[in-house]
């Protein structure tokens, strides 16, 4: 009883299709018409590629831009600032033939903004690197669902793949209200939300769908115990409509207290990951549980056994698990075969890639290619004679579920002096000492040079002297802006992460590897398939142009570990935590080198420090541990005399105050500016007893903020009391680095942060 199934795809299209059609849509050099069509085709084509694998039951995937949007759009949950769009969108549009077309602009303005109605906040899909928009509801939330984009793919779908095939794919009620942010109580929305899904459930029953996946990825973090009630009487009323469910628990392992009820609940399959995150040390205990507390026999098992989000192919794993889960549950036990999560978070397709490395220690495997690995496994263990698959220990699968909390060397990690001594060495500034987080505009003159470089129309030396140029020019505007702590720009890297993969060894960069990062914006993550190591300065020359043009401090700028390794498709055949260790090493050399260069002022930017935190409570300890002891690997053989800044954005950091505080950095420069100052109150509050330097503004407007509205922001800082007062403590910064804007912009905004820290300095 093995069969095959999905749980979802990437929705990009093979060539990245979907990105064009969204934005020749918002150019307004395409209409909806011409965007659905493209739509249909995307879908249809990854529908296709699934039927053509062998896959049984595909799950019908698909969206405009993001699927907990998607949701959110359809059950009508519209924040009220959008209702106005709403009514006159919905007059202009009243004689639209086709009623998905008449919807796209409110479903847009959700997710981009318009006039007078900012879009939905985004927020990273569980701990994958997707950014789902947030659902806002509040008590008086009352569901209108119209499904009609769903039941419109489905329709389709069918006549792709057959009816019998066609598997409708939802985001959960439960998971939908854990996601969403307003005042409300869930318990109360909850019976609100089943009935408009009992309906979807209903019509889609009249198109002769086998089943439907219902994803409820919330029921994996720690607190989802307590929906016990909750859930049983949701999925009660769900199940009473006929048609078979399939409850689909993407991005961990659910809390053993959660899964003694999760298998009473009356649907038809449970679908289980089996991995978790790729190079995890703490694995996944799904098998564990299973091996404790048994499985219906009455439901089907989807036994997520592929990985989802891992850029690797199964080593025979997969095989010997679910032959062992059979030898566990019986040869009756309904088990399909399927990815531990959607393969939205993986490329499309490795063989469009023209020079995958050779002799790796196992093959690469994007979405096309575990379709296949999928349809194996399934026929393995289907047709295996008794005995020759080897099962796994299923006991012993997961090792220590909570990691191994081991420090690295101490002598490695600690600076030569305490915090208190070293400080004094380093430089001193005057009161709002002014800096940027260190990149200045990438304009188009950089990328065409770029582009000259790598078509090799121009020579290694050409390029090399046009960067060079466009750090004088850096350099000479903070001097005539007169900037304190200076940075040379960040000119030659396209991004942050790239330019030093590209200089270490151990990583592959593809040239098609794209997945979705939010609707049509799509990353490009580099692999890392082997040993990580630096064969030369990655940053030294640039830095040595800077600071010789100036007798101010220039920071050398780094890029840390653990958002190096966050934003990489890590092995799987060592821990995440020793690829951040070598990772580290790499960059610890680059440290000293710049050190011996003369670079006074260290940054090592870590935005993706929080990203990594895993999703349960009782593992986050020991994920901080390395996570703070990789940063502190690559600086600490910083002599006393540098001063370490490290810059941190992206996210909230309240939880993770004590880390921030271990690792051990001079400065922190920290997103704030779109925040009520909240981290600065916690981080005065708390004693933080060094140099803060909070962001004064947002770095994603074009708006110039003005010399009396940032002297607030930085007078706010004092009456925070932060640093206990001491203004010299306290430095005066963008949020974050300046790349995506444009020097019209960046130039009389810097100004006016000047201007602003010499206003405040006078007042102190
Ligand atoms: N130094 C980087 C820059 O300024 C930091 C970017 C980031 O934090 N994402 O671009
Ligand atoms: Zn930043």
């Amino acid at each position: 009883m093995i069969s095959t199934s999905t749980i979802g795809f990437p929705r990009t299209g093979p060539a990245r299709e979907m990105k064009k059609a969204l934005e020749a849509h918002w150019a307004g050099t395409s209409d909806a018409q011409a965007l659905l069509s493209t739509a249909a085709g995307v879908e249809a084509e990854a529908w296709r590629r699934q039927a053509d694998a062998g896959i049984q039951l595909i799950a019908i995937d698909g969206t405009l831009y993001d699927h907990v949007l998607d949701a959110t759009f359809q059950l009508g949950l519209i924040p009220d600032r959008f209702q106005a769009f709403k009514k006159s969108t919905a007059a202009s549009a009243s004689n639209a033939s086709n009623g998905i077309a008449a919807g796209l602009p409110l479903y847009f303005a959700l997710a981009r903004g318009a006039e007078g109605a900012t879009a939905c906040d985004m927020s990273k899909h569980f701990d994958s690197n997707y950014h789902h928009l947030v659902p806002e509801l509040d008590a008086s939330s009352e569901p209108v669902p119209d499904w009609s984009m769903l039941l419109d793919r489905v329709k389709r779908a069918q006549g792709v793949v057959g009816a019998e095939r066609a598997v409708p794919m939802v985001v959960g009620p439960n998971t939908l209200l854990g996601l969403a942010r307003g005042s409300f109580d869930r318990s109360a929305l909850l019976p609100r939300l089943v009935p408009a899904y009992a309906q979807l459930l209903k019509q889609l029953a009249e198109l002769g769908v086998p089943e439907v996946q219902i994803h409820e990825p919330i029921l994996t973090l720690s607190g989802s115990e307590e929906l016990a009630a909750d859930c049983s009487a949701a999925y009660r009323e769900l199940a009473a409509v006929g048609l078979p469910i399939n409850i689909v628990i993407p991005y961990d392992d659910v809390p053993e207290e959660t899964y003694r009820w999760l298998v009473e609940l009356p649907v038809a399959a449970i679908s289980l990951d089996f991995l978790g995150v790729p190079g995890a040390d703490y694995g996944s205990c799904t098998a564990q549980l299973i091996a404790k507390h048994g499985f219906p026999k009455s439901k089907r098992l989807g036994a997520g056994v592929i990985d989802g989000r891992g850029a690797w192919a199964d080593d025979g794993k997969a095989a010997r698990l679910v032959a062992s889960l059979r030898e566990l549950l019986g040869a009756d036990q309904a088990i399909s075969v399927q990815p531990s999560t959607s393969l939205q978070h993986v490329p499309y397709d490795l063989s469009a890639e023209p020079s995958v490395p050779t002799g790796l220690s196992r093959p690469l495997a994007f979405a096309a290619q575990k379709l296949a690995e999928i349809v194996a496994v399934a026929e393995a263990v289907q047709g295996a004679a008794p005995g020759s698959i080897q099962p796994l220990d299923l006991a012993a699968f997961t090792g220590a579920p909570e990691g191994v909390q081991r420090e690295l060397p101490a002598e490695l990690i600690k600076r030569a002096e305490p915090y208190e001594q070293r400080r004094p060495k380093q430089v001193q500034y005057r009161p709002f000492p002014t800096t940027t987080i260190g990149s200045f505009p990438q304009t188009p003159a950089i990328r065409r040079a770029r582009l000259a470089f790598k078509k090799e129309r121009i020579s290694p030396d050409q390029y090399r002297e046009r960067m060079a140029a466009e750090i004088g020019f850096c350099i000479g505007a903070q001097e005539a802006l007169g900037v304190d702590v200076l940075v040379h720009g960040e000119a030659e890297r396209s991004d942050m992460v790239e330019y030093f993969g590209l200089k270490l060894e151990g990583y592959y960069f593809t040239e098609h590897g794209w997945v979705q990062s939010y609707g049509s914006r799509y990353v490009r993550p580099p692999i890392i398939v082997g040993d990580i190591s630096r064969t030369a300065p990655m940053t030294v020359h640039e830095f040595e142009l800077a600071q010789g043009l100036t007798s101010k401090p220039v920071k050398g700028m780094l890029t840390g570990p653990v958002t190096i390794l966050q934003w990489s498709f890590p092995r799987v055949d060592t821990t995440r935590k020793e690829q951040a260790a070598q990772l580290a090493m790499a960059l610890r050399g680059e440290v000293a080198d710049l050190a011996a260069a003369g670079c006074r002022v260290l940054q090592v930017d870590e935005p993706a420090l929080r990203e990594g935190l895993p999703l349960k409570a009782s593992r986050r300890q020991a994920y901080l541990r390395w996570a703070v002891d990789s940063f502190r690997l690559a600086t600490a053989c910083a002599a006393p005399e540098v001063q370490v800044v490290t810059h941190l954005c992206y996210s909230d950091f309240g939880d993770i105050m004590q880390a921030i505080q271990e690792m051990d950095a001079d400065v922190l420069t920290i997103e704030n500016s779109r925040s009520d100052n909240e981290m600065i109150v916690a981080l005065a509050g708390s004693g933080y007893p060094r140099d803060v330097g909070p962001g004064v503004y947002d770095v994603h407007s074009p708006v110039v903020p003005s010399v009396g509205w940032l002297a607030d922001r930085i007078r706010s800082f004092l009456e925070a009391g932060l640093m206990g007062g001491d203004a010299t403590r306290i430095h005066v910064n963008p949020d974050c680095g300046l790349k995506t804007r444009r020097w019209e912009e960046v130039l009389p905004s810097l100004r006016n942060m000047v201007a602003a820290a010499a206003l405040v300095r006078e007042e102190v």
